[in-house]
């Protein structure tokens, strides 16, 4: 961190400043420059709050140098992080696709959509049978039976299991049948269950909020990781903007960005991103070419009847085509599916 005096601040403005740094328990390191002097901090200061340092007479402004999320940052740990899915490893040279349908309906549509994506590459099946909906008329999911329909599709393809968890005690549940407990863009803020998936036995995915900046989405999963479980692949699936033509907007520059500043995998959800299944094949493309370590998308053998996300979900035809066409472009990046 680093304390930029004001232009003009007296000697003994700057001289409370260091000693102010020094009650933090910092080593103060001041710089004087010819218009200005700043206080270089040496110390770990995360977990304080250093914006109370702006409140001293002639500070101009308090500067971060070190991320303030420890655990999740590529500061503190240079090289990617592998996150098993079933025994897939997400965030190596291999690009992992997890699919299915938005929510577990029947037994037959899950098995049925299983062997589909399987046939076609993906690595894992997704399917929610607890459904954050934004009604509270729309169909909620199944609960523990769709989870039993998703147990019994992993039988019989051999398919890791993503599924998401909406509260505390789902957690649990969820856990005890996926392979990856999904939290969901609408309880990324929800700080309690993100510790709750800190003590879970299995990697989480975490989608990011549609109101969330980067730093918001990497202090959410530093909560997974403080809770104990170092497991996490972030998920980007869009953000709310003006733009009403696509469901969300789809961020792609925050796949890199993402990648720069932690060591966590990152996959893209162009299902969520643009609630159009006619998006989905393009921006699946360009979440590979621009480094996404997987894509989550959403396929359901009759997307017309779906009881929810049909807009957006590809046919099982569809999601092979695109398997093809994105394993050319990870083949021209030097990876593969
Ligand atoms: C989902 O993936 O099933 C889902 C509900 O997505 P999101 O949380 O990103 O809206
Ligand atoms: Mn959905």
């Amino acid at each position: 961190m680093i304390v930029v005096m004001k232009a003009g601040a007296s000697p003994d403005q700057i001289q409370h400043m260091i000693e102010r740094v020094e009650e933090l328990g910092l080593e103060a390191r001041p710089i004087y420059g010819a218009a200005r002097t700043v206080i270089a901090c040496v110390g770990d200061k995360r977990g304080m709050d250093i914006a109370i340092l702006e409140t001293g007479a002639g500070v101009e402004k308090v500067v971060p140098i070190l991320s303030p999320y420890k655990m999740a940052s590529r500061e503190v740990k240079p090289e990617t992080t592998v996150v098993p899915v079933g025994e897939f490893p997400m965030g190596s040279k291999r690009i992992g696709v997890i699919a299915g349908p938005c929510a577990v309906e029947d037994r037959s549509q899950v098995v049925e959509t299983a062997h589909a994506v399987r046939e076609a590459g993906a690595i894992a099946l997704r399917g929610g049978a607890f459904k954050p909906r934004t009604s509270p008329y729309s169909f909620q999911g199944l609960g523990e039976q769709g989870l039993e329909y998703l147990a019994q599709a992993r039988e019989e393809t051999g398919l890791a299991i993503v599924s998401e968890a909406m509260s505390i005690e789902q957690v649990e549940l969820v856990g005890r049948y996926a392979d990856v407990i999904q939290i969901g863009a609408r309880n990324m803020h929800n700080f309690v269950l993100l510790s709750a998936a800190g003590q879970a036995p299995k990697p989480v995915l975490l989608k990011r909020g549609w109101g969330a900046t980067l730093d918001e989405f990497l202090f959410a999963a530093e909560y997974v990781i403080a809770g104990g479980n170092d497991r996490v692949i972030l998920c980007e699936r869009g953000i709310r903007t003006f733009e009403v033509h696509t469901r969300n907007t789809l961020s792609l520059a925050t796949v890199p960005a993402l990648k720069q500043v932690t060591h966590l995998p990152v996959i893209v959800d162009p299902s969520h991103a643009t609630g159009h299944s006619y998006l989905v094949a393009p921006m699946c493309r360009a979440a590979v070419a621009c480094g996404a370590d997987g894509l989550l998308v959403e396929v359901h053998p009759d997307p017309e009847h779906a009881a929810s996300d049909g807009a957006q979900s590809l046919t099982p035809e569809a999601f092979a085509q695109v398997m093809e066409e994105v394993g050319r472009v990870a083949e021209a990046i030097d990876r593969s599916l």
